[in-house]
């Protein structure tokens, strides 16, 4: 293993806006958290791609021997709808409008959750903090910003002085944005009058008495600002100091502003080392949203139950697909892109499945070691996968040579080809061939196609018991035959 560690990796750092090299803290070892799902609803397929991006930043560092800590927590104390820090939390609001239990809804989203990222074949992460099971720490981290003269107290909630923390910090930071930009945009919102200013962020709100989701604390029964968990949580697990701290694009403002200030106001530093963010995912040119319509969700997209999509897609094509665009670009969900994601798939694990009967020869004419180092160049340098998904199909072009007998390979090679397109395409992209996709339906349709064409010659030759005992067969083992103007179509239950 000791020789992958030898892969130099440059990591974007969103904090400096380029490209750094990778040295990790502490040698060998890797701390990374990532901002996880607020559980009140199902995952949107946006985080299914930022979810997805750090599984296989993830992936390839355990794959170059780092023992990695990967932190992602479960949002389930609810946070505001919106940064007015006013109003009913999301999770209890849900459970009113269901009239169940807040822990109701967490369990049944964050099961959700876990089941979606299954689907995709994501790893889990080491460590899977709520922010319910980390009250007092918050707590604590509070009652250090209130002592370091950081935050105030009004009515029982508690606020960060974002204009006290500019004095002599850099509240922008990482978004870059400049405060004085902040007060000429920010409107004063009704119920915001505890506030010294708008900007100011709450740490602790005191709970209402109809909100149920509450906890004591030094200040009030109340319940922690959004923005304080991931401080709390991933500071309790990576240390003061740890290296790689990822999110949505989204998040960058203002949650992980505030996560940076909410450290430097109580510790005195930014505990994180290089900032990651993944870029949004589009639908078909435009944002993904639920109120225009132009949304769909995972399940909708795997089960091809929409309108939006001309068929199913499986989770590996999907996987495929978010994969041939840098995390760091915006992608465009479409179905032309998924139906040439899923053609390229099939290439490479039709190209996969040659490679067990390949012929070696005394000498070869590719050169598989400098093939394998472009594999990693290309993670290397910023986790790169669509130039290493490029580069694979060169690896499939190999083999479709040594197939034909235009280029031949030796023993020692084929092993070194063969290793690495299993360590790329299976451990590293997670990609899986369940060989349930396009194949097996193409032949299921084929089959039932012929039964169809059977029964009309059978229905023209007045032969209406076999027509009749065709679809009945059919019907008894789930696949229901539909007479139409267009002709029979069947339908597979
Ligand atoms: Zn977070």
């Amino acid at each position: 293993m000791q020789i992958f560690k030898n892969q130099n990796i440059e990591i974007y750092n969103s904090l400096s806006g380029k490209k750094e090299t990778f040295k990790p803290i502490t040698e060998g070892y890797v701390g990374m958290y990532v901002c996880g799902p607020t559980v009140y609803s199902n995952v949107h397929l946006g985080n299914v791609r930022t979810f997805m991006s750090f599984d296989v930043i993830y992936r390839y560092l355990l794959h170059l021997g780092y023992k990695v800590r990967y932190v992602r927590n479960i949002t389930d104390a609810g946070h505001l709808e919106n940064d007015a820090d006013v109003g009913e939390d999301k999770i209890t609001k849900k459970a009113r409008l269901e009239a169940i239990e807040p822990m109701e809804i967490v369990q049944r989203y964050t099961v959700d959750f876990h089941n979606v990222l299954n689907t995709f074949n994501f790893l889990p992460p080491s460590i899977e903090p709520t922010a319910t099971g980390h009250i007092i720490e918050q707590i604590e981290l509070i009652e250090s910003i209130i002592e370091n003269g950081f935050a105030y107290v009004v009515n029982g909630s508690v606020y960060f002085d974002v204009h006290k923390y500019n004095e002599a910090n850099d509240y922008g930071i990482l978004s870059k944005r400049k405060l004085e930009d902040l007060i000429h945009n920010t409107r004063e919102l009704d119920g915001q009058s505890d506030k010294k200013n708008p900007q100011d962020f709450a740490l602790w709100k005191r709970a209402e008495p109809t909100h149920i989701m509450r906890w004591p604390s030094p200040w009030s029964d109340g319940f922690p600002g959004w923005h304080l968990e991931c401080t709390a949580m991933s500071t309790k697990y990576l240390g003061d100091y740890f290296d790689i701290h990822g999110g949505g694009m989204d998040l960058k403002f203002p949650h992980h502003e505030c996560e940076i200030a909410q450290n430097k106001a109580a510790r005195g530093q930014d505990p994180v080392k290089y900032w990651m963010h993944a870029n949004m995912l589009e639908l078909n040119g435009a944002r993904m949203s639920k109120s225009t319509g132009n949304y769909i969700n995972p399940a909708e997209l795997l089960s091809g139950e929409n309108d939006i999509m001309s068929k199913a897609y499986s989770p590996s094509v999907v996987r495929f697909f978010m994969m041939q665009a840098s995390y760091r670009s915006v992608l465009d969900l479409t179905d032309n892109g998924l139906l040439a994601s899923e053609k390229g798939l099939n290439r490479l694990f039709d190209a996969i499945s040659l490679l067990k009967d390949l012929p070696s020869s005394a000498s070869s004419s590719i050169n598989v070691s400098e093939w394998k180092q472009k594999c990693y160049d290309a993670m290397n340098d910023d986790f790169n996968t669509p130039i290493l998904i490029a580069t694979l199909f060169e690896g499939v072009k190999f083999i479709n040579q040594i197939k034909d007998g235009s280029a031949t390979i030796t023993a020692s090679d084929l092993e070194e080809l063969k290793n690495t397109i299993h360590v790329f395409v299976f451990d590293i992209l997670g990609l899986e061939n369940t060989g349930k996709s396009e194949t097996s339906t193409d032949k299921l349709s084929g089959a039932v196609e012929l039964l169809i064409k059977l029964r009309q010659e059978a229905r023209a030759n007045k032969d209406f018991a076999m027509s009749d005992k065709i679809r009945d067969e059919l019907a008894a083992v789930g696949i229901h035959l539909k007479d139409g103007k267009e002709g029979t179509s069947f339908s597979v239950n």
